[in-house]
């Protein structure tokens, strides 16, 4: 699922390309899409987008005439500028023709149609869904190591789940969260109020460092271009089982754990321990 380094990215690149373009028309063609029922969609019509943000990880498109359009893209939609002459694939979940002959897609490929559509008047966005309950941006000057030791303490969960929690820090997912905790050399596993002083200023660092190196990495990775793909040459820990710890050789391993897959180096991160696959234990039963 598209993470703060990668929403950025598209949100940087998105913007000169739409922001100050009237919005002739809206097509949903995806059923599932659309969350909400008022205002009614056919109000962004002949409005203009005036900037593009994101909080979390969703893209913010703000409106004339006091409209917010919020995009969430979940694990498989994507954003592409596409000639309006062009006809849309199956795929294609949403149509905003714009003014000069090109649309802004929402593409959704696989199975699941997961990714939202939300329509909100511009007073109304912090208090509903889905930015309402969105905890603290962790690049912004809100975030602070006092604020995230209060979390920790707060939330009583494994690391791991803490960070891809959206109410506590908004934009980290499944694969940031082990990027993040491979930098700090800390436990997924570790149970987040238990950490020492020493481990939450680690954590804190690593979550800046991180995000702020991961952004421009994938800028200078995708250019001026929209990004489709999370770029696996960027990740160090996540999705790289059985390849070497960039930092002490040991093979990365994986671990299927609170329905989603971790990937943490044993020697920097478990004093050596390798846990049990408990997906696989449970299909051997
Ligand atoms: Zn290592």
């Amino acid at each position: 699922m598209p993470e703060i380094p990668f929403v950025e990215t598209l949100v940087g690149n998105l913007a000169p390309r739409v922001a100050g373009r009237t919005i002739r028309a809206i097509q949903v063609r995806s059923p599932s899409l659309l969350k909400t029922v008022d205002p009614s969609l056919s109000t962004v019509q002949g409005e203009t987008i005036r900037s593009v943000r994101r909080r979390g990880k969703l893209l913010l498109f703000d409106l004339t005439g006091s409209l917010v359009m919020i995009v969430h893209l979940m694990r498989d939609g994507r954003l592409t500028i596409t000639p309006s002459r062009q006809r849309p694939t199956r795929d294609v979940a949403l149509v905003l023709t714009l003014d000069g002959g090109e649309d802004l897609r929402l593409v959704e490929g696989g199975p699941k149609k997961r990714a939202g559509l939300y329509l909100r008047r511009t007073g109304e966005v912090e208090q509903t869904e889905p930015v309402a309950g969105l905890g603290v941006e962790p690049l912004s000057e809100d975030f602070t190591p006092e604020g995230l030791s209060a979390m920790l303490d707060q939330a009583a969960m494994q690391v791991k789940r803490f960070l891809g929690t959206q109410r506590y820090l908004a934009g980290i997912g499944n694969a940031y969260g082990d990027e993040i905790l491979w930098e700090a050399r800390l436990s997924p596993f570790a149970s987040s109020p238990a950490l020492r002083a020493e481990e939450r200023s680690r954590l804190y660092a690593a979550i800046r460092e991180v995000l702020a190196r991961s952004v421009e990495e994938h800028r200078r990775h995708f250019g001026d271009a929209l990004p489709m793909r999370e770029p696996p040459v960027l990740l160090r820990a996540h999705r790289r089982a059985g390849e070497p710890c960039p930092r002490c050789g040991t093979p990365i391993a994986a671990v299927y754990y609170s329905e989603k897959e971790t990937y943490y180096c044993p020697t920097c991160q478990t004093r050596g321990k390798v846990y049990a696959d408990r997906r696989l234990s449970r299909l051997l039963k």
